[in-house]
């Protein structure tokens, strides 16, 4: 697997992809802690030191829970994406979508919002004004758009009715690719999947999976053994590409995403909103927001200014076997 980072600014490089190895047995990532703002505080599980992707899966962020009675809630300021798809999830409280194409959507949960870049688009994310809920808890996961879907135009979809299903009293909603026999009406362009699962029971069940797939558990609520391996919110387990199942038991409600897809075969880059090829994609797509570039548009209705990126000052190149973020 090739592995890069370059310290940039305050954005590290991350280079990933041609990365799926790890046999049957449970690898454990332990998600970064950060601040979006607002108080919101986000765990990041993807891509960590040592984990890049999950199939296309490149970044998975879990926020809250959190009382908004005591923060402002979320409020990300307009930001340009190149190169991915956005995927948002909530298990409590809503969030306002605005984007550089029209589209203005609040999400609620059970509802999922799936942003497609292509070669750019800027949106912004914040918790309503008038909410119904004083709570927000939630997911925004990234996918890699491979190489001959990345410049396409953008696109917004939102699906306020996935398939569910109930499988050894497991609920289970399909948000992406398919599940038993359920299929998502979420558009993606590569081979992958993602099932938020409600353990309300407890008890021992085996789920299978497809050999030849990455896939992966994030806890987001309760605890999990996963193959024996326990994991709770702020852990990834990693379970490789040669399995055809995996047990999971529980001794207190749970709620779960399993993730998968085939193993991703391009390298990519990602540095702060962008998943690309090349330092200077990169570089030219900050310059571009920076500068205004049409093909980023305007997300007219957001009170306030847009987020600046970040600087770009390119140091070497560090390359190691090893991971060292
Ligand atoms: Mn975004």
């Amino acid at each position: 697997m090739s592995k890069m980072n370059v310290d940039i600014g305050d954005e590290k490089l991350t280079t990933c992809g041609r990365g799926a190895d790890a046999g049957p047995e449970v690898t454990v990532y332990v998600a970064r802690e950060t601040e979006l703002g607002g108080g919101l505080t986000i765990r990041r599980a993807l891509p960590t030191a040592k984990r890049r992707m999950i199939g296309a899966w490149c970044f998975l962020d879990h926020f809250g829970p959190m009382d908004l009675e005591d923060n402002k809630g979320m409020d990300v300021a307009p930001h340009p994406h190149i190169g991915l798809q956005t995927v948002t999830w909530l298990t409590e409280g809503e969030v306002l979508h605005r984007d550089s194409i029209g589209s203005e959507q609040i999400i609620r949960p059970g509802q999922l919002n799936v942003m497609t870049s292509g070669r750019g688009i800027s949106h912004s994310e914040e918790s309503p004004t008038e909410r119904t809920d004083p709570n927000l808890h939630g997911l925004q996961f990234w996918v890699a758009l491979p190489e001959g879907e990345r410049e396409r135009d953008p696109d917004f979809e939102h699906h306020a009715d996935l398939p569910t299903l109930t499988h050894d009293s497991l609920e289970m909603t399909v948000m992406v690719g398919e599940s038993m026999g359920e299929r998502s009406p979420a558009t993606m362009y590569s081979e992958m999947m993602g099932v938020d699962v409600a353990a309300r029971d407890v008890g021992e069940r085996t789920l299978d999976l497809r050999t030849g797939w990455e896939h992966g558990v994030l806890v987001i609520e309760g605890a999990l053994e996963v193959d024996g391996t326990r994991i709770e919110p702020g852990k990834l387990a990693y379970l490789g590409t040669k399995r055809d199942r995996v047990r999971l038991a529980n001794d207190a409600p749970a709620r779960f995403i399993l993730l998968g897809g085939a193993p991703f075969e391009e390298e990519i880059m990602m540095w702060w909103n962008f998943v690309a090829r090349t330092p200077d994609e990169i570089e030219r797509a900050r310059r571009d927001w920076q500068e205004r570039a049409a093909y980023f548009g305007d997300v007219s209705r957001y009170r306030g200014s847009r987020l600046d990126a970040p600087s770009w000052r390119q140091r070497p190149v560090k390359r190691s076997a090893r991971d060292d973020d």
